[in-house]
């Protein structure tokens, strides 16, 4: 693979070029759940758009509609597609990334700006919004297209792109898009893709990296409890039905507190491990210790690594996340809350769907509300789901992702499910009824959505080679590697892959 060899020497001698783009990309801040900041986002569709042009990907921004917020209308950012390549002889493989970002405000308890991106060479890591999610994922890919587009080196396969830019607002019109253009049969834009390729999730820890095959589908739900007309001094407590003390109880059924859910059916058709699939978890590079790191506290289930792994990813879950129209203010009060609306949900996994899962919760809490016999009336909602996914790891595309980790990384990947969930990738494996890949840039540390967000310079584009050692001397000693090279050594390995056969 000596263009391959050609790339990554490319990659070592413009690392700060590659740094200063993602500085470029995170001094834009595209919040897509922010009205305020709608232009910001349409700027940076534009940008990646640019960008994108610049390397010979014909591109298309495709505009999503329109939403009204507080009377006005807003357009939504467009999708941005991108192709490059059209030779029936390579696999064609479809890049999935979104540009948008989580609100950040340095008050929220940001060490640094974080709309700008504050490299520190001793710690090896850079802060800032969207460093690890997804910007950074998206800027490697950039990389690899600049690398080839520099060196003249055509690309190994063909590579179509669809970036988002409304991924943390519920990807709105995303999914249309994507049966539209699959409808279109030939003429649409993912015809003849062989493979997804998504970078937008984390490895398990902070050492190992990981291709990920499965993730927890979610179905979310409010129980709203009312009766007094308006809020009621408490002085009537003791005379009357209390919403709260209902809404408490009724919350109080659904899980207990060892994670175990309570709804009866909830766990019908889930398969239990046997002893290989048992032996997987316990081979993960992965400790209770790891996971206590995550969470910040020694918090974890259960001792056992194995146990708290299936928890997290192979098993459903269920959790209470608020209650709105109760008093959350400093100090007392001493109200009655006359409408309470509790909300909580569920981490699904196959065979579990969210419309088989609504009907035994709703049939549940109703039927334990009706044994409350209180004069109050309840309500059960569903706010929104996804359907859990899990993916073949012996396709070839993990095959070829494995020996690149192997390459660039050293190491045999840990082959992971994840906790959360990314809709798109069920969209994109129903619809195009191709193979998925999660292939993880950023650490378990990362911090995505949360306050000082990073990426370790090493998971963006560091390699082994003596060259970069050089240039990057300062760097923390511990694993220096490539993802930016990741990217294109599993573009090589799929071509590989596919001309053995
Ligand atoms: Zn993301």
């Amino acid at each position: 693979m000596a263009n391959l060899k050609d790339v990554h020497g490319y990659v070592d001698s413009h690392a700060d070029d590659f740094i200063q783009r993602l500085s470029e990309a995170v001094a834009i801040p595209s919040v897509s759940t922010d009205p305020s900041r709608r232009g910001d986002v349409h700027r940076m569709a534009l940008w990646l758009e640019n960008q994108l042009k610049r390397y010979g990907v014909q591109t298309r921004a495709v505009p999503l509609g329109q939403q009204e917020v507080e009377g006005k209308i807003l357009e939504y950012p467009p999708a941005i597609l991108g192709r490059i390549g059209d030779d029936s002889k390579k696999k064609t493989i479809l890049i999935y990334g979104h540009f948008d970002v989580q609100p950040a405000e340095k008050s929220d308890g940001w060490d640094t700006e974080p709309f700008e991106l504050h490299v520190d060479r001793e710690s090896g890591k850079m802060f800032g919004r969207g460093s690890t999610d997804d910007k950074g994922p998206v800027l490697g890919w950039l990389n690899v297209l600049e690398a080839h587009h520099a060196l003249r080196i055509e690309l190994p396969v063909n590579l179509r792109f669809c970036f988002e830019g409304l991924e943390e607002d519920g990807s709105q019109g995303l999914d249309d898009l994507i049966v539209t253009e699959t409808s279109k049969g030939p003429q649409g834009w993912f015809h003849g893709v062989d493979c997804v390729c998504i970078s937008d999730n984390y490895w398990l820890n902070t050492r190992t990296p990981c291709l990920t095959y499965g993730l927890r589908g979610i179905a979310y739900y409010q129980i709203i409890v009312s009766g007094p007309g308006s809020d009621l001094h408490s002085g009537m407590g003791g005379a009357v039905y209390e919403p709260m003390t209902t809404l408490i109880s009724l919350m109080g059924k659904l899980v207990s507190v060892e994670g175990r859910i309570l709804i009866p059916g909830v766990y019908d058709g889930i398969s239990v491990a046997d002893s290989s699939e048992l032996q997987k978890y316990q081979d993960l590079d992965y400790s209770v210790a790891d996971l206590e790191k995550v969470a910040g506290g020694p918090i974890s289930l259960s001792d056992d690594k194995a146990t708290v792994l299936m928890g997290r990813t192979r098993e459903p879950s269920l959790s209470l996340h608020g209650i709105e129209g109760a008093y959350s203010g400093a100090g007392g009060k001493t109200v009655i809350p006359a409408t309470v609306s509790g909300k909580f949900s569920l981490r699904l996994v196959p065979p579990q769907t969210p419309d088989d899962i609504t009907k035994k919760v709703v049939s549940f809490i109703e039927d334990e509300f009706a044994k409350l016999k209180t004069k109050l009336k309840m309500k059960v909602e569903f706010v929104g789901g996804g359907k859990p996914w899990v993916a073949d790891t012996n396709h070839w595309s993990y095959e070829a992702a494995k020996r690149a980790t192997e390459t660039v990384w050293g190491k045999t990947p840990n082959y992971t499910r994840e906790g959360g969930s990314i809709p798109v990738t069920l969209t994109f494996a129903d619809n195009l009824g191709v193979n998925v890949l999660l292939l993880p840039m950023g650490r378990a540390d990362d911090g995505a959505h949360s306050t000082n967000e990073k990426l370790d310079i090493s998971n963006f584009l560091n390699g082994v080679c003596s060259s970069l050692l050089s240039n990057l001397s300062s760097f923390t000693q511990n694993d220096r590697a490539p993802q930016t090279k990741l990217l294109g050594t599993y573009l090589y390995e799929v071509a590989n892959i596919n001309s053995d056969k």
